[in-house]
Formats: C-alpha cells, structure tokens, sequence
C-alpha cells in the first residue's frame, strides 16, 4: 500500500522539535527524537522509551522510520567484510569493512551505480540508477561500526568515501551524512578520520574549500597527461587538468592540508619516464602525497598493472623529490570488495580493499 507517510529521519533537529511545538508539546522532545534515530539508532517508535505512549503514537501516524538493511555479508580470510546493502526501495550498494592491526576503516557508497565512466572500474559499468540519501550513507557507517564493534572489539576509527558513487555528484547528501557522523549527539567521529575520494569534479572541489570542510581529500589522478587522463576517464574531457589543478589550489588555500593523489600504474598507459615527470611536477605544485594503488582487474577492461620495476621507479622519483607515496599491496584475494570492483555481484570471486 503507498503510505503518504514521511520518512522522520529527512528531518532536521529544528525540524523535529518544530514538529512538536506545531502540536503544543514541548520541543525538547524533537530533541530527544533525534538522540533515538542518530544516537542511538533506533528503528522503531516503541523503542524511544523516555517518550510517552501518546507521543509514539502522534509520530507514528505522521511519520515512518526508513533504513537500511545488511543483505549479505561476505568475510574474507583477513577479516574484510563486504556488505550488501538494501535500500528501501529494494536497491542495492556495497560496503566494505577493512580491519588491520591498527585501524577499522569504513569504505562506504555515496550512489547507486556511477554516472562517470572511468574505464577501469566496475561500478562506471552500473550506470547511475540514484543518488543515497544522507541517512542511508550514514546507516552504513553506524552498521559497520557495530561489526567492527562485534568482530574486532573496537569501533571504527576510520572512514573513506571510496565504495560506489561520486561522491561530489551527491555533494549535500553526503555533506549531510558527515555532519551526523561527526555530531557529538551522533556518531561523533572526528572529521580528521574522513577522508572523502572524488575523481575530480573541479567546480565541487571550490565548494566544499569555500564551505570549510574538516574532513580530508583524496582526489583519483591516475594520470597527470591530460590526453592519458581523457583515454582511461573520459569525462575528464569536460574538466581539464589544469582546471583541477586550479581547484586544489584554492582548496589548499583555504583547508591547509595535503591532498592525497590516488593513481594505478597500467601497462602501456602511464608506464612512461612522461608519466614520471609530470606526476612529479604536478605534485610540486600542490601540496601533495601519492598513494599508488594496486590495481584490482575487472571483467570489463583488458588493462593490466605495471610491473613491479615501472612502480619502482614512480616510488624512487617521488621519493627523491622529497613527495611522499605510499603503496598499498592487496590484502584478501577471497571476496569481490576491492576498490573498483563493487558491482553487486555477491558472490563474484575478487581481490581486496585497498586503504586501511
Ligand atoms: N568516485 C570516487 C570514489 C569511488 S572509486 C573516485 O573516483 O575517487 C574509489 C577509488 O578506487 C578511486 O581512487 C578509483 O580510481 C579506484 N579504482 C576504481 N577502479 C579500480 C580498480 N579496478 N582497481 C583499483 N582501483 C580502482
């Protein structure tokens, strides 16, 4: 039956105790609303106990709880744990959890499929059927902290916006599924334990540096040639290195903090001394470290990782001058959760997840 109820949890704070005083009732009772949905996650009425029946009973008939569902979960041999994730309108995204032996890292979705077409990676095959809403982004990661919680005694320390999606295609969504993570009467995570991947969307880029944001930036360079960059991700045709590069800039100046290029050596691609150079050069200019990923192969493209000796070279000139890269080797060769590789396809055989 189609229900003309509203989802209580698009509501704001002020919305909720709004809603009560609406009602000649004390609006602190919007505030204690919402410390059962954010704080505590509550999924049904009956549960907010310091509520009287009466009050249940009002929200009940205006509103209902929407909210995830953990469908499948796979676990790999080295702990990483891949979600299924239903939506309420029987919709699926993925989710990954990375334990090692420091940190618990959340790799969450931002959309239902991708609209970009990075010809690397699995989702950009999925097209982008929508975008989350800030709860269901938010449900994730409340969902993988209580697995890190059961699996490995610890809350979550760290989250990445790196699963399916743009996430600067769903900018206010996610903005709003931040802000509920880092509230002190949420989640209350610190913003420095964020760190938000985009592959670039320049003019979203000034925008969140001109909204202050607090969390970090990952940006997915994977080449610093333009015309290498437009043949592995052609919508970076529309949004041009040095425009990109302008946008960081500005970012920089105002958040002051190093960002992090992600990129994947390919055979025959960037696997050139030019490559070399112009990542160096690039990241002379911007306050930057390089994070070299492992690439995890799809079904859908035939490019291959370069061989360890081309990865050594990148390493050693970033190395002498003085930027600083990390690479990641792959963990978990049991489960499809691997970056890039999040197609719903549960029970696909895979590689791992990168960034913990
Ligand atoms: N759209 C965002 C976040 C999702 S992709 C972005 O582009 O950053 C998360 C990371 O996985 C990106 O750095 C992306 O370039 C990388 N990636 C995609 N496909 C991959 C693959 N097959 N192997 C390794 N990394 C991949």
């Amino acid at each position: 039956m189609e229900t003309t109820k509203k989802d209580i949890r698009a509501l704001s704070k002020e919305e909720l105790q709004d809603f009560f005083k609406a009602n000649d009732l004390p609006s602190f009772r919007g505030g204690q609303v919402y410390q059962w949905l954010w704080q505590k996650g509550v999924h049904d009425f009956d549960l907010m106990t310091n509520l009287s029946l009466e009050h249940r009973a009002l929200l009940k008939t205006h509103f209902e709880i929407k909210h995830i569902n953990i469908d499948v979960q796979q676990r790999s041999k080295d702990g990483t744990i891949k979600n299924a994730v239903k939506l309420h309108d029987n919709l699926v995204v993925e989710s990954v959890l990375i334990p090692t032996a420091k940190r618990t890292t959340a790799c969450v979705s931002s959309q239902v499929g991708c609209s970009l077409d990075c010809t690397f990676c699995a989702t950009a095959a999925l097209k982008r059927m929508r975008n989350l809403n800030a709860d269901e982004i938010y449900d994730q990661v409340v969902a993988m902290d209580q697995q890190s919680k059961l699996y490995f005694q610890r809350p979550l320390s760290n989250i990445v916006f790196m699963g399916m999606g743009e996430p600067l295609m769903n900018y206010k969504n996610v903005l709003g599924a931040i802000q509920k993570i880092t509230d002190t009467e949420a989640l209350a995570m610190s913003p420095k334990r964020i760190t938000l991947s985009t592959s670039g969307i320049p003019k979203m880029i000034r925008k969140m540096a001109d909204d202050q944001v607090k969390f970090g930036l990952a940006v997915s360079l994977h080449s610093a040639r333009q015309e290498v960059r437009e043949k592995i991700m052609p919508f970076a045709t529309k949004f041009p290195l040095q425009e990109l590069k302008d946008a960081l800039m500005h970012w920089h100046s105002k958040i002051k903090k190093q960002i992090t290029f992600e990129y994947v050596v390919w055979e025959g691609i960037n696997d050139q001394k030019e490559d070399i150079q112009s990542l160096v050069t690039l990241c002379k200019q911007i306050p930057s470290k390089v994070n070299l990923i492992q690439y995890n192969p799809i079904d859908t493209a035939s490019m291959k990782q370069a061989s360890p000796e081309v990865i050594e070279a990148y390493i050693q000139a970033l190395t002498q001058n003085r930027i600083k890269v990390t690479y990641r080797r792959s963990r978990g060769e049991d489960i499809a959760a691997a970056c890039g590789q999040l197609a719903n396809k549960i029970d696909a055989i895979g590689k791992e997840v990168r960034n913990a």
